[in-house]
């Protein structure tokens, strides 16, 4: 069988169609479907506001302006992440603090995460690893406590659930952060969005998108001298997400919920095939938690660990697209240069040393399934038991 990848999009003929029409409508950017896309989302989410943006990360980059992210202020977040989560800050100036996470779901540990906080410190943004959410209100108590905004990076969340609260709905937090990449619950090609319920965070969302710039009177500082009269406030880029995009946003997230609860059926069937397994353990999902999962990641037992790089290998070479998710950022060259130079934190080195992502996406059938769990199996039989430590 072919090689089966860790995750991939489901584009179906009705995505195309969608494309096509709003290809075929005139406008193909900051148009209709844009706001179509957007106001879809919300109501799914059940947020106030959406703001779509061309990618995750540009996305991340105007939540934390938005919440008011500035210059020598810093932001604390996980290392078990994608770098732009990290970056996103760092585009404004702002200095990175890493958390340590829990060993079992792979998010960043509200527990001692306060010793990180100082005068300077403004924002919190826990990542929802894997699908399964951070404990929202543990984070939110301590953004409250010492008065931080809180953003989520939810990239990996779209259609999981906090207790009884969509991700997505910030009842928790400031703003709600997804991305609409390929390998993501629902795609756009590249995009992301941007979900909150603060009027004034949505107003900055729409200015850090749209260069800085608004067009609306009302917001003027200075009087109009015609009617082509514009101002910028602030720093922005051109995050804006096109019609056709959005539009293909639009169709998919009509599918979101059968993705959801087949990917969730996806892992219910890997929990039973690894059930008792003596190699590796499954990803948790807590009593508050729905898991969406976006990843499959499970952790090597401890006399397996030495053995990742072969036991990547050989899945690689069964054809199986397993993934590391993530490289410790704080390890990341650019990082060790601004400071995290002998950085680390025991609990992510720890599952950075165990982890690999399983193939997870929504076209897999139970077959395939149960084919990559019978490569598995082969991979780890085969080892040899004196490589294996103990
Ligand atoms: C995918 C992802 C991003 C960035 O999204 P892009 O759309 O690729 O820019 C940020 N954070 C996390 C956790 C992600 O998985």
């Amino acid at each position: 069988m072919d090689f089966i990848p860790y995750g991939r999009q489901w584009i179906d003929e009705e995505d195309i169609n969608a494309v096509v029409e709003a290809l075929k409508g005139g406008i193909i950017t900051r148009g209709k479907w844009v706001e179509k896309f957007e106001g879809a989302l919300a109501e799914y989410c059940g947020a106030k506001y959406c703001v779509v943006f061309n990618s995750g990360t540009s996305a991340l980059v105007a939540a934390y302006r938005a919440v008011g992210l500035d210059r020598g202020d810093n932001f604390i977040t996980s290392p078990i992440t994608f770098v732009a989560t990290a970056n996103a800050g760092r585009v404004w100036g702002a200095g990175v603090r890493f958390g340590d996470i829990e060993t079992d779901t792979g998010n960043l540990n509200p527990e001692g995460l306060e010793n990180l906080i100082d005068e300077k410190t403004k924002l919190l943004v826990p990542v929802h690893y894997a699908g399964h959410p951070v404990d929202l209100e543990a984070f939110r108590k301590i953004a409250d406590r010492h008065n931080l905004a809180l953003v989520e990076d939810a990239c990996h969340a779209l259609g999981a659930r906090y207790k009884n609260s969509k991700i997505g709905s910030a009842e928790y937090s400031d703003a709600v952060v997804f991305s609409f990449h390929p390998v993501k619950h629902i795609t756009t090609g590249e995009g992301g969005a941007v979900l909150t319920n603060d009027r004034v965070v949505y107003k900055r969302l729409l200015m850090v998108r749209n260069n800085g710039i608004t067009r609306n009177r009302e917001e003027f500082l200075n009087s109009p001298d015609g009617d082509w009269y514009y101002e910028q406030h602030q720093l922005g880029f051109n995050f804006w997400l096109t019609d056709f995009q959005s539009a293909l946003g639009y169709s998919q997230l009509k599918k979101l919920d059968f993705f959801v609860s087949h990917r969730r059926e996806i892992a219910k069937l890997y929990s039973d095939l690894f059930k008792d397994n003596p190699y590796f353990d499954l990803p948790p999902e807590r009593d508050y938690a729905f898991h969406s999962y976006h990843l499959y990641p499970i952790r090597l037992r401890e006399s397996y660990k030495p053995l990742k790089g072969e036991i990547f290998k050989k899945l690689r070479q069964a054809g199986l697209g397993v993934q590391v998710h993530y490289i410790p950022v704080y390890r990341q060259p650019y990082y060790r240069n601004l400071g995290f130079k002998n950085f680390s934190l025991p609990k992510a080195e720890d599952f950075y040393l165990r982890e690999l992502s399983l193939p997870i996406f929504p076209a897999m059938d139970d077959r395939l399934v149960e084919e990559v769990a019978k490569r598995v199996f082969n991979v780890f039989e085969e080892l040899s038991p004196s490589s294996a430590g103990d």
